[in-house]
């Protein structure tokens, strides 16, 4: 049977934008439909104009910093709506971009939406492509709980195109997205407040981490409220919102920001006309080589609820279309050790087994830590203190899991990933020599284990 294409992807973000590229590299009759946004959720609502929300965050504390070096500064002053529109405008040339790349891959571009009609073709635009194979690679999308009240509510796609900074947020959740708001809404001068129902927040992370950021976040004046959760939210007359807790309070607020997990998006994707079928938490099930249940039909991405990060989109898309097209090429995709970074202020950086996960593996551990007044506050008022940590296999000396709460965290990260995939033991940190003076130092000068 002959088709119209190789391979059909739904989803131009970061996954199907990757398969898409290089399958066409590998001389594949390529076609990308995308309904929303070229580059998905990274590239328009998610990672990259987050950062740069942060990087706007990060100025007021520069500011209050830059008086102990000397200087004075007038009367800082923010303004939301050029930040939102500088934004826009960078994420429109980033569009341009995964545009210009999709097509100079020689690929067909579709932009609309597509349905799956059977598991060889799907349905764009009122006309029928065939396809070899089909990706699925749709990305997920906000899930708000519904409770009275929730249309008063904003997820994260909402927050990147608020018309002004509200005076007061509620941010509810307890993962990255929630702690990076909270930290984007509190920098910006919002009142802002962090609402999590279980204990603490950052669950899967080291626990010294978590406390160590719960303590910095804390005294930076952001307030924390744990074991709480909204029951009910009424719209006031004067246009504020009133959040309704399960423990009777009553918290005034101009904005209510959930961030409480993420759901697959299959919405009118027609996976009832094929036999893709999904796991136990509604994400698409695959197996190790990312194939559905209908044998032409792969799904990667956060559509599979794995690792749900940009970069693990990124190879697992890279592994489908070597595995499609260029199979002496392909290699699985480790999701052992990957490194990732939580944008609050300060920074998480983390990569490997926390303590509790080493522990929990069985491994007899040496944990390294390090607790510091960062040299550049040594000018200035500011309090805050970094963490860094190492969990270490006391058997076999190699080190399991690097961690830190610090400025540039998330960049110091990516160097020590590459030592733990190569297998370093504490030995090769201790051996290796310092950059100095830095923070980043520290990871190669902690001598003594804090455990026996
Ligand atoms: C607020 C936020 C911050 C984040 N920050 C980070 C970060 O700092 N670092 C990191 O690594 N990750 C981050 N992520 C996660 C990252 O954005 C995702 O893991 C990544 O985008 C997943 O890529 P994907 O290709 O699976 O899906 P997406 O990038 O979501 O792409 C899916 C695409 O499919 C399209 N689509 C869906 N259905 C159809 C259809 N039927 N027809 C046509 N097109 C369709 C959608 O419009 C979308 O463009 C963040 C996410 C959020 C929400």
């Amino acid at each position: 049977m002959t088709y119209d294409f190789d391979l059909f992807v739904i989803g131009a973000g970061s996954g199907g934008v990757r398969a898409a590229r290089f399958a066409a590299g590998y001389g594949a009759r390529v076609a990308v439909a995308e309904s929303r946004y070229l580059g998905g959720t990274c590239v328009n609502v998610g990672c990259v104009p987050k950062k740069l929300l942060v990087y706007g965050a990060h100025f007021a504390e520069d500011f209050e910093q830059a008086q102990g070096f000397g200087w004075s500064l007038g009367d800082a002053r923010f303004d939301w709506p050029t930040l939102i529109a500088n934004k826009n405008r960078e994420i429109a040339r980033l569009n341009g971009i995964y545009r210009n790349l999709l097509l100079g891959s020689g690929v067909t571009l579709l932009e609309g939406h597509a349905r799956l009609l059977d598991e060889h073709r799907v349905e764009f635009g009122g006309q029928r492509y065939s396809a070899r194979h089909i990706l699925l690679a749709t990305g997920g999308w906000p899930h708000i709980p519904d409770i009275p009240g929730h249309e008063h509510a904003i997820g994260s796609n909402e927050a990147f195109f608020l018309e002004q900074l509200p005076k007061r947020v509620l941010v509810v959740g307890g993962g990255y997205i929630a702690v990076e708001f909270a930290s984007i809404f509190h920098g910006l001068g919002a009142e802002t407040s962090l609402l999590y129902r279980r204990e603490l927040f950052l669950r899967g992370f080291d626990g010294a981490v978590r406390t160590h950021l719960r303590d910095e976040l804390s005294k930076r004046g952001l307030d924390l409220q744990f074991n709480c959760d909204i029951e009910r939210i009424d719209k006031q007359a004067d246009g504020s919102l009133l959040a309704i807790l399960q423990d009777g309070r009553r918290l005034a607020t101009d904005c209510v920001f959930y961030a409480t997990g993420r759901r697959p998006m299959l919405d009118n994707l027609g996976l009832e006309n094929t036999g893709v079928e999904l796991d136990e938490r509604g994400f698409i099930k695959v197996d190790e080589q990312f194939q559905t249940s209908a044998p032409s039909i792969l799904a990667i991405g956060d559509v599979i609820g794995r690792v749900q990060l940009t970069p693990v989109a990124l190879a697992e898309g890279m592994a489908v279309a070597r595995r499609l097209f260029k199979p002496e090429e392909y290699r699985p995709v480790d999701y052992q050790s990957i490194p990732t970074a939580v944008f609050s202020l300060p920074n998480i950086g983390t990569v490997g087994l926390s303590e509790e996960q080493a522990k929990a593996a069985g491994h007899q551990v040496k944990v390294y830590e390090s607790r510091f007044r960062p040299m550049k506050l040594t000018l200035t008022d500011c309090q805050e203190r970094t963490l860094m940590k190492l969990v270490v296999d006391a058997d076999s000396d190699r080190v399991l899991g690097c961690h830190m709460v610090g400025p540039e965290a998330g960049e110091i990260i990516q160097g020590l990933a590459v030592a733990l995939k190569a297998g370093a033991t504490k030995r090769i940190f201790d051996e290796t020599i310092g950059v100095h003076p830095t923070a980043a130092e520290e990871f190669v000068t902690m001598r003594a284990p804090i455990t026996p």
